[in-house]
């Protein structure tokens, strides 16, 4: 168990705070609540300062954000300039929004994973927009301020680069560092002592989303070449793989997530178990998702609508609904669970073998269960 200690108080959701963290051996990490530059209720991106032979940050925020991280640095005791190394957990732009002018201001290097290095010059949103166009009902989604965000987000990020591309089980300077695909395809999580750095792949109260199979296909020319030789990078499938990886290390470790450490006025510790728990939550929206498909056979977006309700379903977030449904689907496909079928003969299915006009059949079976069970 870790010793916290919160050094300042921001808001209700740790917006501004300053936490400090020791371990049992006396390892010391401290942490800023960095708010994000938009109106969400997902509270702060938590950037960990750690001080070994390097001023390491993981996690420098959002866009918009480096006066706060600046003064969080400067309450610590620390100034932007004397930061050695930058972490990021993964491509996100709640998480490395704000890389490059860190980067300038600081001359700091650049860590991530290799993936995230290969991600930084495609046009990845207009890789996807093919599929995007074909399903109704995501038009407010692209019209919205989050896409525009997400864009800008790529464009800055292409001048970019990545001074060290970080492979699995990498170790320096007393960090080890592990791929951890399944929410994002460049995901890693960091250990430090007693204390694993998550990102956004163990999260407490909240679920990260999965990503989706398909994406693989639309990408895989812009990824390193070892990446290309099937997938192993995207989809449900690949992070529970990864959340059972975490789940499995040893010792007396502390999960320090990029979002929730604290909500509400109140800390949120967890440890790996929350792993397990998160896994454990998508086996279940399998099974809920049977109960639906029992009734007939049904097309993604009707499964998606009578699977969520009220502000999930909310026009922008109608495609953010749709692919955790999707992600589902497709596991459960993989298991022989569930068959799709096209209702004309008009239509091609998706890489992923779904479609918009494509019927689901549940075959009766949970083998998905057998499926997570094995991996
Ligand atoms: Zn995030």
């Amino acid at each position: 168990m870790l010793e916290t200690e919160i050094i300042k108080r921001g808001d209700d959701s740790g917006n501004g705070a300053l936490i400090k963290y020791t371990s049992s051996t006396g390892a010391v990490v401290k942490s800023i609540g960095i708010p994000q530059s938009w109106q969400t209720t997902l509270g702060p991106t938590w950037c960990y300062v750690l001080e070994g032979d390097d001023l390491t940050l993981i996690d420098p925020g959002c866009h918009g954000s480096v006066d706060y991280l600046e003064q969080g640095l400067e309450e610590l005791g620390y100034s932007l300039t004397a930061v050695d190394r930058i972490v990021v957990s993964h491509g996100h732009m709640d998480h490395s929004g704000s890389c490059l002018p860190v980067v300038q201001k600081s001359g700091a290097k650049l860590w991530a994973h290799e993936v995230y290095g290969s991600m930084l010059q495609a046009d990845r949103w207009e890789m996807q927009s093919a599929w995007r166009r074909e399903v109704q009902g995501f038009d407010a989604f692209e019209k919205s301020e989050t896409v525009t965000r997400v864009k800008e987000h790529h464009e800055r990020n292409r001048l970019l680069t990545l001074d060290q591309p970080v492979t699995d089980e990498l170790q320096s300077g007393g960090l080890t560092f592990y791929y951890t695909p399944g929410h994002s395809p460049d995901e890693l999580c960091v250990l430090f002592d007693q204390m694993l750095f998550s990102g956004d792949h163990i999260l407490p109260l909240i679920t990260p989303h999965p990503s989706v199979v398909m994406s693989y296909e639309n990408y895989k020319s812009t990824l390193p070449e070892a990446y290309r030789g099937g997938n192993e990078i995207y989809g449900l499938k690949v992070l529970l793989t990864s959340l059972k990886r975490m789940a499995a290390l040893d010792g007396d470790i502390t999960v320090l997530p990029a979002h929730r450490a604290f909500h509400r006025g109140k800390l949120n510790p967890i440890g790996l178990e929350r792993a397990t728990e998160i896994l454990e939550h998508h086996r279940n929206r399998c099974h809920e998702l049977t109960d639906i498909m029992k009734t007939g056979p049904i097309d993604l977006a009707s499964l998606t609508t009578k699977y969520f309700s009220g502000r999930e379903l909310e026009e922008q977030n109608f495609f953010l609904a749709f692919n955790e449904i999707m992600s589902h689907i497709e596991l459960m496909q993989e298991a022989g669970d569930v068959s799709a079928t096209l209702d004309s003969d008009n239509g091609i299915l998706w890489s992923n073998g779904l479609a918009p006009n494509a019927l689901l059949r549940w075959e009766g079976t949970t083998l998905f269960s057998d499926l997570i069970d094995r991996l």
